[in-house]
């Protein structure tokens, strides 16, 4: 989509957040909003939003603020929210089971549609998705034109899966293991280490905690 090649990567990465807080507001019945109101829902500052809204093209009227219903049709076309995006998870295990149970469902376009695992739990369906063997992986995938997957399995696994979900052409990977794995031009990989995230909060309070403001 063109509007989305020329958005800046750390302005598409709040999108996402603006779109649920502006969803929000319409279902409350708010038809606007100033970018003082969304840093203060938001977190972000308000210089921030206004620069990231202008590149929507939305410019802010002084005294007005923004139109909700004009900014939530435009995120709804760049971040496509009426087609679904389906997602396999790789690895039923501890953290993948509670990932399924969560489901994303503060998402309305995103959700796990396939599970895959070794062992326990094949040919079961938990929080309403259908756990298949790990055979099944690349039929399924392509079946389902799945291209986005979720990595929740031992590390010592990470990499030759990987492999199998490129080949079966996966072109996103979200990893929650310590491995980082290795992929070819054209995947993307987004690594989240829950253990490294809790370790820098844990380094920050011991030896910041005198100037942590939050911000
Ligand atoms: P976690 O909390 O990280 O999920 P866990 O103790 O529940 O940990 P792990 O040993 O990390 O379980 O394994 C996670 C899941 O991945 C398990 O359900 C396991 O059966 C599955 N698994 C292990 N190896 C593979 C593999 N090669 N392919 C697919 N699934 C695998």
């Amino acid at each position: 989509m063109n509007e989305q090649a020329r958005i800046p990567r750390a302005t598409a990465k709040r999108l996402p957040i603006y779109y649920r807080y502006l969803t929000f507001l319409e279902d409350a019945g708010t038809s606007r909003i100033s970018s003082a109101e969304l840093a203060e829902a938001t977190k972000f500052d308000a210089a921030t939003i206004r620069r990231d809204f202008s590149y929507f093209g939305a410019l802010g009227k002084r005294g007005y603020g923004y139109d909700v219903k004009a900014l939530l049709s435009f995120f709804a076309k760049v971040l496509d929210q009426n087609s679904l995006i389906n997602v396999a998870l790789i690895g039923v295990g501890n953290l993948g089971q509670a990932l399924l149970n969560f489901n994303f469902h503060q998402s309305s376009n995103m959700r796990i549609a396939a599970a895959f695992d070794i062992n326990e739990h094949r040919g079961k369906i938990l929080s309403g998705v259908p756990i298949y063997d790990m055979s099944e992986l690349e039929e399924q995938i392509k079946a389902q034109r799945i291209n986005i997957a979720i990595l929740t399995v031992p590390q010592e696994a990470a990499q030759d899966i990987t492999d199998t979900l490129v080949a079966a052409g996966v072109k996103g990977i979200m990893n929650f293991t310590p491995l980082r794995v290795s992929v070819p031009d054209g995947v993307r990989v987004q690594n989240v280490d829950l253990t490294n995230e809790l370790q820098t909060l844990v380094y920050f309070i011991q030896n910041y905690a005198s100037i942590t403001t939050g911000k």
